[in-house]
């Protein structure tokens, strides 16, 4: 098979600076997977036979980034590229972390250790070669996440990999080989062990997916959800209200982080979460309050997630805020006091964004055409406030009757109005030494 994505130079140098230097050096992992699916690779990454030493002593601009791990980073003009030395990791003790980083020369054995097949192909730019020890094009082909050989085991060295199976799934739009989706209960233990900020990061390559629902759902299948988002999995089966919802709220959650825009993280967290409440006040088909106790619950949780604090933040309002209503009769004064309510005119936007993937996750008979006529009536307002008045000049009428020496008058009138003029043009002539110097000109 032919890469047909045009290797970005910078790899390519670097391969050829290995080579010529007399190590064997490889594309690998995602590049060469997402080129042969046909999409543009985002990293390059490229494993050797060099020591990391040798890397870095072959090149200007080396960071030693994960030294323990083999992995060196050279900065090009062109981007920067992870280059890592083979390995093989035979022994894990703790399930998250190989014993003794083994270096090798024989990459059959660094594709080896790697998660699944698609992820360990290997190519060498310079022949035009595949190295696929593990059937990777044909999972390709079929669409098929699946461990390099047997799942129980690789899943007992590193507990993270059942979430990165679900991920890749999201990621790829692949379904789990069904002896790899059959290793995971059995591995939850170890998925225990891993520490959060490694969730955290799958999680957040999940929500850049297509559909995240797909990686969601796996993970609820094998248990992982549990671990990972109990407050998500408390949403099975609790059912709601069937004129507006055909599904339960764990459904209408993952329906609604997909409805969600794919480039906007914060709306995908807020419509994943916004009914988290929902298990906790369910009263009959009434779920009084669920908004605020769904921003307690996303709290505490994004914050175990080791979320920033901006981006909790954030979330957390927007869950707050979810249950807005908006009617034709609200006064100004109403819409005013909507906008502080959701924490100011900021927020507007990602709020409205949640809004439609809520209702796009529900019976599709509501439609959000109030939300085109609310945000006409916060920009007029937003207008009108930031609109320049003559009061807002730094010279008042009685400047200009003192410097023009003129009495009141029509006269001071059309002054201020033309001083207006000029500061909507130019809001920086607004200082009043400069609008002073300005009066005397009209004299
Ligand atoms: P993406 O395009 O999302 O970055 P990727 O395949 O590059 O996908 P990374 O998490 O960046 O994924 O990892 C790079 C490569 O390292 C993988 O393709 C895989 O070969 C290997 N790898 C990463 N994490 C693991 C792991 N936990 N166990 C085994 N191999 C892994
Ligand atoms: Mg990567």
């Amino acid at each position: 098979m032919k890469i047909t994505v045009n290797i970005k130079t910078g790899a390519e140098t670097i391969i050829k600076t290995l080579k010529l230097a007399g190590f064997q050096a490889y594309l690998v992992g995602g590049c060469v997977r997402d080129s042969l699916l046909g999409k543009t690779p985002i990293e390059w990454d490229i494993t050797t036979s060099a020591r990391p030493e040798e890397v870095s002593r072959l090149f200007k601009k080396a960071i030693p980034t994960g030294i323990e791990y083999g992995t060196v980073t050279i900065l090009l003009t062109d981007g920067q590229y992870e280059v890592t030395t083979f390995r093989s990791d035979e022994k894990y003790v703790d399930g998250r972390h190989p014993a003794n980083v083994h270096f090798t020369t024989d990459i059959h054995a660094d594709l080896a250790r790697r998660d699944f097949t698609v992820n360990a192909i290997a190519y060498d730019p310079a022949t035009d070669q595949l190295i696929d020890d593990h059937a990777g094009q044909t999972d390709l082909k079929k669409k098929l996440i699946r461990t390099v050989g047997a799942a129980t085991a690789r899943f007992s060295e590193d507990g993270l990999r059942p979430v990165r199976a679900c991920r890749f799934a999201a990621q790829l739009g692949f379904e789990i080989d069904n002896a790899t989706l059959a290793a995971i209960p059995g591995s939850l233990a170890t998925v225990k062990k891993v520490s959060v900020e490694r969730f955290h990061d799958e999680l957040i390559k999940m929500l850049a997916a297509a559909k995240p629902s797909i990686g969601l759902e796996y993970m609820r299948r094998s248990g992982l959800l549990e671990i990972v988002l109990p407050e998500l999995n408390a949403c099975v089966g609790v059912e709601q209200p069937p004129e507006f919802h055909p599904h339960d709220v764990y459904w209408h959650s993952l329906y609604s982080c997909d409805a969600a825009p794919q480039d906007n993280l914060t709306v995908r967290l807020a419509a994943l979460f916004h009914d988290l409440g929902k298990p906790a006040c369910k009263e009959g088909f009434t779920f009084y309050n669920h908004d605020k106790v769904g921003a307690e619950i996303t709290e505490r949780l994004m914050r175990r997630l080791k979320f920033s604090n901006d981006e909790t933040g954030r979330v957390v309002n927007l869950v707050a805020s979810h249950m807005f209503d908006y009617s034709a009769k609200w006064s100004d004064a109403a819409v005013r006091r909507f906008i502080r309510r959701i924490g100011g005119v900021g927020n507007v936007p990602n709020l409205f964004l949640l809004r439609q993937a809520d209702v796009q996750a529900m019976r599709q008979n509501i439609g959000t055409d109030y939300l085109v006529e609310l945000q006409a009536r916060i920009d007029r307002i937003i207008a009108d406030e930031n609109a320049l008045h003559v009061k807002n000049l730094k010279v008042n009428g009685q400047d200009i009757m003192r410097t023009l020496g003129i009495p009141p008058g029509p006269k001071v009138g059309q002054v201020l109005n033309d001083l207006l003029e000029k500061v909507l043009d130019e809001p920086n002539l607004n200082e009043r030494e400069t609008l002073l110097k300005l009066i005397r000109s009209y004299a």
